[in-house]
């Protein structure tokens, strides 16, 4: 009969290692969609449209990261966390350290958009209308995702200066841009409509469309990794050439042509490894010389992002510390407040 016991053994399996990554994405997923729900009946009750008062979600600022940009700065600039969306702050300070230690760990393990991208990436496996773009279409679409953190970077990190930061700290807009965020799923406009339904469909043919070319979060990770330790080795005198391990790539990597793996694109996600057929042909490895367990890569993902959380609550670096009433009254004009 299975057993506690077991589940160490079993994760060791490697055909397991795929199941253990969509059981972990799917829990962070749900959580999400859990944290969205009871954000949706915070926001209804700071508008007045329900008399039941619930907890605003601090997870719900993972999803504002041009926000967490700015306050990085502001802590780099005067050691000060920023007290209106510290949980924000601290989910980029994870996906920073995990990016440096573990690879694009945030998209591979955590990232609930990189797990609805990989959902209808199977879908278009299974369907066989995933195409791989020729090189002079993919290397330009690779640099736009580059292009638009490069943007956001001379933005923020290189134009905004400490009276900025402040001043766009102080501004309504910054209080209420998470209803601001919520607004943009519940109340889609018409373009809205069509920039998704295009990236949907256009991800049944390119897989991980929108990670792969546009999103600059990953794109701010995947260069990060490129500094870290971890990398996918490849024992090229076991390695038999099925390439297996590229069919499930969600990178698009030519696994089977490298020794070892350090490209901006890899999630550290460990598909390569479970889908190999061959014992210890690819393992994970300390750049690419001294192996590891093949679960410090989803471990060292967990681990870092827990303790992020840990300490923020600790420390009291995760709950805002905007007034209640003067949230309540900002929400109330959220739909007409712009960007500054
Ligand atoms: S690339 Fe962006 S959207 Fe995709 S998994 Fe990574 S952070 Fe999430
Ligand atoms: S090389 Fe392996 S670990 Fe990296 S993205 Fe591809 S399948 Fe995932
Ligand atoms: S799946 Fe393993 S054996 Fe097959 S090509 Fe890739 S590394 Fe080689």
């Amino acid at each position: 009969m299975l057993s506690l016991k077991h589940i160490p053994a079993l994760l060791r399996r490697r055909k397991n290692l795929h199941h253990l990554r969509f059981a972990v994405q799917a829990a962070f997923a749900l959580f999400c969609l859990y944290c969205g729900y009871l954000f949706y009946l915070f926001y209804r009750w700071a508008l007045g449209g329900s008399e039941s008062y619930v907890a605003r979600p601090p997870s719900v600022e993972a999803f504002l990261p041009i926000s967490a940009l700015v306050s990085l700065k502001r802590l780099v600039l005067t050691g000060v966390y920023d007290p209106i969306h510290p949980a924000g702050l601290t989910i980029f300070i994870a996906a920073i350290l995990i990016g440096l230690f573990f690879r694009k760990g945030l998209c591979g393990w955590i990232c609930p958009v990189g797990f609805t991208s990989n959902l209808v990436e199977r879908l278009g496996l299974k369907m066989k209308t995933i195409r791989r773009a020729p090189k002079w279409l993919d290397w330009p679409l690779l640099s736009l995702k580059y292009l638009l953190l490069g943007f956001f970077v001379y933005l923020i990190v290189l134009k905004m200066d400490l009276a900025a930061i402040e001043a766009f700290n102080r501004t309504p807009y910054n209080l209420v841009v998470d209803a601001k965020m919520l607004l943009f799923f519940i109340e889609p406009g018409r373009l809205t409509l069509w920039v998704m339904g295009f990236l949907v469909a256009i991800s049944f043919i390119s897989r991980n469309f929108w990670c792969r070319y546009l999103c600059p979060y990953g794109a701010l990770l995947g260069l990060l990794a490129l500094a870290g330790p971890t990398r996918i080795r490849r024992d090229k005198e076991l390695c038999i050439d099925c390439h297996k391990c590229e069919k499930v790539c969600p990178g698009a990597i030519r696994v089977a042509a490298k020794e070892s793996v350090n490209s901006p694109e890899c999630l550290g996600c460990l598909e390569c490894v479970s889908a190999c057929p061959v014992d210890d042909c690819l393992t994970v490895s300390a750049y690419g010389r001294k192996r590891l367990p093949t679960l410090t890569l989803p471990l060292g993902v967990l681990a870092l992002f827990f303790l992020l959380w840990g300490w923020a609550q600790w420390s009291g670096h995760w709950h805002s510390e905007v007034p209640l009433d003067l949230l309540k009254n900002h929400y109330q004009k959220s739909r007409f407040l712009e960007h500054p």
